[in-house]
């Protein structure tokens, strides 16, 4: 029976075009920094995937900083070493729902501080706004785009207005938003934004820093040699992912609405198929602006650790909030952040969809939760 990966968010499939480039690009030879014909044809390949990028995110192909991936775009933006038109931002905000790599804190470490979201995991602007008035100099706020475990939709734009009055930087991990919603400097606001290849279908292990303005400078990049990238990331590009990267980019962004539309579609019909199962269910962020993809819940009596495991027998790849490396499913920072309660959180599970998912999929997730429910002995509609 063939398997329903309704994990999109944690990795999507290698799309058709991204795996053809990459496949392509595996016979150049060059390196990228030589000037003879072989390095001008595989310099040729980053260039491309560069104004791809670029396209992604309404950025100028100069401005994008290809690096390991988005873990590694957040560690540069949040090096503490960037200077806007003001200085360089002495302190760094995120919000409480932010990826565990901006929580890291990296240059600002245990200084960063932490602003509280509301019940749907949006960040409250009016805390935000207090911690701009007793600012001393510039801050450097990171704000996601959407949560990766819930898909809820920040507002970045009205948060970047209030950080730009005071002076100081935004960075927006655009990771989930990518491809899936419309997401450029000029809808955001952001300085800087963040972009994972693995995400929207290209291969895992790249990822972008886009700057917004050539202006914004950096003190000491974090990794320093030869050059590469303008100076921000040095090291030999990684010619394939980053050649897969862009190929995944241009074709997330052709076909980016009629997608959104028909996975919007997808992922309602299995929140329905929840409800009437389940009645009762809990639809995280359900009330606000969501990512068309993405649909996190928790039904009494069904704990996540053991849900996933009977999801994954009967074929259905279904993630537990965040994926983590050592495969166990831990507390949600996001979903605490949120107030729900830890015997609620306990339960919580997420189908993301992408470019693969059908209704096929969303039939044999249906089945499945079915038998499951039917297994615990829960009472489910008929
Ligand atoms: N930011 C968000 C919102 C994510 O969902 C992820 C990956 O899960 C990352 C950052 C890190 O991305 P990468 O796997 O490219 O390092």
């Amino acid at each position: 029976m063939p398997r329903a990966y309704l994990d999109h968010n944690a990795t999507a499939p290698l799309r058709g075009p991204a795996r053809a480039k990459m496949l392509d690009s595996l016979h150049a030879t060059g390196n990228p920094s030589s000037v003879h014909a072989e390095g001008r044809a595989a310099r040729a390949l980053v260039e491309v995937a560069r104004e791809n990028v670029a396209a992604l995110v309404g950025g100028r192909a100069r401005n994008v900083i290809f690096t390991s991936g988005a873990t590694e775009a957040l560690a540069l933006a949040l090096s503490g070493r960037w200077r806007g038109p003001r200085g360089a931002p002495a302190r760094l905000l995120l919000s409480a729902t932010e990826h565990v790599a901006a929580l890291e804190g990296h240059g600002f470490g245990e200084s960063a501080e932490i602003l509280p979201v509301d019940a749907n995991g949006v960040l409250d602007l009016a805390a935000l706004h207090a911690a701009l008035a007793g600012s001393q100099g510039p801050v450097l706020l990171c704000q996601q785009a959407a949560n990766n475990e819930t898909g809820v939709l920040q507002k970045v734009a009205a948060a970047a207005e209030k950080v730009h009055a005071a002076g100081g930087l935004v960075v927006c991990d655009a990771v989930q938003a990518a491809g899936r919603i419309p997401y450029t400097f000029e809808t955001t606001g952001a300085d800087m934004l963040i972009v994972s290849s693995h995400k929207l279908g290209g291969p895992q292990g790249a990822g972008a820093l886009v700057l917004r303005e050539v202006s914004l400078t950096c003190d000491r990049p974090l990794i320093r040699g030869g050059g590469q990238e303008r100076g921000f990331r040095a090291g030999t590009e990684n010619v394939a992912a980053i050649a897969g990267f862009g190929a995944a980019a241009e074709e997330a962004l052709a076909h980016r609405e009629e997608e959104a539309e028909r996975l919007a579609g997808l992922r309602d019909k299995l929140e329905a198929e929840i409800a009437r199962l389940a009645p009762g269910a809990k639809i995280f962020g359900a009330g606000v602006p969501r990512l068309p993809n993405t649909c996190a819940f928790a039904i009494s009596g069904l704990a996540a650790e053991t849900a996933l495991m009977a999801f994954d027998l009967a074929g259905v790849a279904l993630s537990s909030g965040s994926a983590c490396s050592s495969g166990k499913v831990r507390r949600s920072h996001v979903l605490a952040a949120m107030g729900v309660s830890d015997d609620v959180a306990r339960g919580a599970l997420r189908a993301s969809l992408g470019w693969t998912t059908t209704e096929a999929d969303v039939a044999a997730f249906s089945t499945a939760l079915a038998e499951i429910l039917a297994r615990i002995g829960r009472k489910t509609a008929v």
